[in-house]
């Protein structure tokens, strides 16, 4: 799915693809590279918080700047790292020990433990956070990543064939030849452009 109004597009097919795929934005704007708006886009649209929770943090920035800051450099952090790891799962290369830090810093923030609580019926079992920090909202994401590296030569991790294009997409297809991010996106472009190139060398052979 592309949405424009987001400024991104969540085409990877896993969370922790469509963390990786955030745009940075212009060197020039801020000290991140990624955007707090962006973060908190991604956040809302992946369901990992509600609207009314996405309004509340998009005010964080006024409210409580270095949590906001916080949060924003681990997420970057995280994004960066991401995007090592799956560019050298992708290509079957060895993934650098550095560059799955930031994966286990997330991973080490949501320690907890499972409880047993009354529902209006019956018993539920709740998960119980030691902390309850920001990273919290990282830890899907983080969940997401480890789940992927540890595929290891067998993963369907791939980046998109198209050079001009950066996005990664996991190979859901009955054939695992899937080469595009997205047809809509990538491929169709490129459908069009070889087109056009097998025609203009026929017309020139003709
Ligand atoms: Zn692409």
């Amino acid at each position: 799915m592309a949405n424009p109004s987001l400024g991104f597009s969540l085409v990877g097919g896993r969370l922790a693809i469509d963390f990786a795929n955030l745009p940075s934005l212009p060197a020039s704007t801020r000290a991140n590279s990624l955007g707090w708006e962006e973060l908190i886009g991604f956040l809302r649209a992946t369901r990992i918080v509600s609207s009314e929770r996405a309004e509340e943090l998009q005010g964080l920035t006024e409210s409580d700047p270095r949590s906001a800051y916080a949060l924003l450099n681990r997420a970057e952090r995280l994004r960066d790292s991401l995007r090592v790891s799956f560019d050298r799962l992708a290509k079957k290369q060895r993934i650098p020990h550095e560059s799955v830090q930031p994966i286990n810093e997330v991973l080490r923030v949501t320690e907890g433990h499972d409880e047993l609580v009354a529902t209006s019926r019956s018993w539920g079992i709740e998960y119980i956070a030691r902390e309850s920090s920001l990273d919290w909202l990282l830890a899907a994401v983080a969940r997401s990543a480890a789940e992927l590296i540890t595929e290891g030569e067998a993963t369907r991790v791939r980046l998109c064939a198209n050079p001009a294009c950066s996005l990664f997409f996991y190979d859901n297809s009955r054939t695992h030849r899937r080469r595009w991010c997205s047809m809509s996106l990538c491929g169709n472009r490129h459908k069009v452009a070889a087109f056009a190139r097998r025609h203009g060398l026929r017309k020139r052979g003709a």
